[in-house]
């Protein structure tokens, strides 16, 4: 019963390739191409690619339709890659002069002469060959090649001066020295064990902000499809929306402009062919036709699939066969270090600590990640159930797909003895299965505990203001064995950043040598309540006793954030008081009392209208959004406290559309009030307000308020060099607007 409900589930997802998706996603990307929609066009080629045939006539066609948009976009580069891809692929050779005289031109623009002119000559002998001038297309042809080769010329007798190479932008350097014993630590930490606190991380000398803690590499992630973009309506079978799983390499998480899909699905998307092939051998050839499953089951699921892949089998039947010896024999000498609430006997260094080898060292390994605790006693019974019968689920596919082999890392299915397969019955795992579907379940259980989502600052919106607005998006969940070693604060003195699969974490504030390490998983103080993080945090099994906590809940204060993010009175404006579901104006002789619920429901009407404003935006009626934006406003000053978020992200908002018109200085003028309620939430030194000071920075720098513009500059830079690291794409960009500053004429810069 719970099969067949399983597969029809399954069913409403779709990995295969299907020839009629891929015409359909063909004649869409034309379409847009015709309205010179190239951004739509490149994603929507990109969609049609990954349902056509592997190295197939068809799929070269997308490829090279891919390349036209591409050259318009100016990605060079990326064009000649398309190009090459589809001549490789049997693109058809009446439809190739076309094809090449691009190439000659991507060449010509990326100033390789002789390459350019190569390919010109490439080009002339096959259009002569073809014999036949006559024909209108070859008319085209032969026009658009002697306008080029004027072009050749011309840049020929005056070439460009080669760029200057940027010196400055590697001047600060990061001090780093790697620990001896866990592998991606910096020196400045020891491991440390205690029953109360478990496995954590200590400051052995004292550590300066900004300064790096942390560089891993994930152990294993997995892309979440995410939530779809709007990229245009439509009523049709096939979905034009975009996704992460569209613009992201399934691999390495880079972001996708021409994606690589994979020979058997039309799910997964490679930034290159090196990415799918190496994805290919170590999990993908096992996961392809299990797509459609796997996607339904969640990721959390997936990824207990892959690290059990990336292991290895004998690796996974190694420890799972050592768990179960301590489970035998309780007087094993050896057991006692996977026990995780037993100290290790004083004096053993780091050599008793759970996950640790022989020697002491603590590496990001298949080792480390089956030592992260699976808390399996306190997960409810049905919870444990479920998780089981997922992966019972993914493990009986397996079977019957006949990758056994390939689950056990075996080169040719002919090692495994075909006799024993068909012997089996469909109901019954093979024993190494079973192996691999306890050491799955592990995984999934951990991950509840352990998960880490890997974030990045997507650009919302249609991308092209000079204001980019930009929010942080879950890309992914890994597993992380030394990040996973530091211990949940609700004010963390770290702050962590993404780069592809690699986290850094980085001191936000001083920290003296002694004190612990601490990283947020989620709950952070200025989102919630001590209450709402105590729920939330139920799920990793703890109380949390940070220092947020127990100051909110010992003392009988209310938290910050509940009391900014409250409501006032609809009469006089003044706060709002009671706990019940009856509110009463806090000015005695003004006497309101409004019902919870009201307010609630018009906070939410509210946040309808903003959505609303926002799709005008997005539909660039700017005019109209503006009036929606300030009518908001105006409601809300009735019912809500002027620090309320809401309150700074309708400043946000405003500044965004003023932007997107030129009116810089009406867009810097609400930016600021924005920024003025995310430092009273987050702080003056926080993340938050660090990239709220970048988009001011943009909006500064747009309108030519120079010296305003240079103090944002240097103020956003010094909160975001902390908490994201010297080397991030949004340090280099302002420093690239400092030096622009600096080279602008005398006249402007007296001007302002
Ligand atoms: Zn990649
Ligand atoms: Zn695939
Ligand atoms: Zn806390
Ligand atoms: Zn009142
Ligand atoms: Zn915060």
């Amino acid at each position: 019963e719970e099969e067949a409900a399983l597969v029809r589930l399954c069913q409403r997802v779709c990995t295969g390739k299907e020839p009629e998706a891929a015409s359909f996603y063909r004649e869409q990307g034309n379409r847009e191409f015709c309205r010179r929609g190239y951004q739509m066009a490149l994603r929507l080629y990109s969609k049609a690619a990954s349902h056509e045939p592997p190295s197939s006539p068809e799929v070269s066609v997308c490829f090279a339709n891919r390349s036209a948009a591409l050259f318009h976009l100016e990605h060079f580069e990326v064009c000649l890659e398309d190009i090459a891809r589809a001549e490789s692929h049997g693109y058809p050779d009446r439809l190739l002069p076309k094809v090449l005289l691009r190439k000659a031109e991507c060449l010509l623009c990326l100033g390789r002469l002789q390459d350019a002119a190569d390919a010109l000559s490439v080009v002339e002998s096959k259009i002569h060959m073809d014999g036949l001038m006559t024909s209108p297309t070859h008319q085209t042809l032969l026009k658009k090649l002697s306008h080029l080769k004027v072009k050749l010329h011309e840049k020929e007798r005056c070439p460009e001066p080669a760029q200057e190479a940027r010196g400055d932008m590697q001047g600060k350097s990061e001090i780093w020295e790697e620990n001896d014993s866990i592998s991606g630590a910096s020196s400045s930490l020891s491991l440390n064990f205690d029953t109360e606190r478990g496995r954590h991380l200590v400051a052995s000398q004292d550590i300066m902000p900004g300064q790096s803690l942390l560089k891993e590499e994930a152990f294993v992630s997995v892309l979440c499809p995410g939530e779809s973009l709007p990229l245009q309506d439509s009523e049709t079978a096939w979905d034009t929306r975009v996704t992460n799983a569209d613009l992201y390499c399934h691999r390495c998480l880079r972001q996708l402009l021409a994606s690589v899909p994979c020979r058997g699905c039309s799910y997964a998307k490679y930034c290159s062919q090196d990415c799918a092939d190496m994805a290919w051998e170590q999990y993908h050839r096992t996961e392809c036709s299990l797509g459609a499953l796997l996607l339904t089951l969640g990721v959390f699921c997936h990824v207990a699939l892959r690290t059990v892949l990336l292991a290895g089998f004998a690796e996974v039947n190694r420890l799972v066969e050592w768990s179960h010896s301590g489970d035998k024999d309780p007087h094993n000498p050896k057991a006692g270090c996977k026990c995780l609430s037993e100290t290790p006997e004083p004096g053993a260094g780091t050599r008793g600590i759970p996950g640790c080898d022989d020697s002491g060292q603590y590496h990001s390994s298949y080792q480390a990640v089956f030592h992260l605790l699976p808390h399996t006693e306190q997960h409810s019974p049905e919870h444990k159930f479920l998780c089981m019968l997922s992966v019972v689920a993914i493990c009986k596919q397996l079977q019957e797909a006949g990758l056994h082999a390939a689950v056990l890392n075996q080169e040719s299915s002919e090692q495994w003895p075909k006799t024993k397969t068909s012997e089996q019955t469909s109901d019954e795992l093979s024993p190494e299965l079973k192996t691999v579907a306890e050491a799955m379940l592990r995984h999934v259980l951990q991950l509840q505990c352990n998960a880490q989502a890997i974030t990045v600052m997507q650009e919302l919106g249609p991308g092209d203001g000079a204001v980019v607005n930009k929010k942080p998006v879950r890309l992914a969940t890994a597993f992380f064995p030394v990040l996973s070693l530091l211990n949940h604060s609700c004010c963390p003195n770290t702050s962590v950043s993404f780069s592809g699969t690699a986290a850094t974490v980085r001191a936000s504030q001083p920290i003296p040598r002694g004190q612990e390490i601490f990283h947020c998983y989620g709950p952070h103080q200025c989102r919630m309540g001590a209450a709402e993080r105590q729920q939330l945090l139920r799920q990793y099994f703890f109380e949390c006793r940070c220092r947020a906590c127990l100051d909110e809940l010992e003392s009988d204060v209310k938290s910050v954030v509940s009391m900014r993010n409250s409501f006032c009175c609809p009469s006089c404006q003044a706060p709002m008081q009671g706990e019940e579901d009856l509110l009463c104006c806090s000015n005695e002789a003004c006497a309101t009392s409004v019902s919870r619920e009201n307010l609630s429901r018009r906070l939410q009407d509210l946040q309808q209208q903003i959505k609303k404003a926002l799709d005008l935006l997005r539909d660039r009626k700017a005019d109209q959004a503006i009036k929606m934006l300030l009518k908001c406003q105006m409601d809300a000053g009735n019912f809500l406290s002027p620090e309320h978020l809401l309150m700074g992200e309708m400043e946000d908002h405003l500044a965004q559309v003023y932007a997107t018109l030129g009116k810089w200085q009406e867009a810097a003028r609400h930016l600021k009030k924005s920024i003025g309620i995310v430092e009273m939430h987050h702080g003056p030194s926080s993340v938050e307000t660090g990239h709220e000071l970048f988009k001011l920075a943009q909006i500064l720098f747009n309108g030519f308020a120079v010296s305003e513009a240079l103090s944002t500059i240097h103020r956003a830079e010094e909160i975001l060099s902390v908490h994201c690291g010297p080397q991030s794409a949004q340090i280099q960009e302002l420093q690239e607007m400092k030096t622009c500053l600096s080279e602008l004429p005398r006249s402007i810069l007296q001007r302002t």
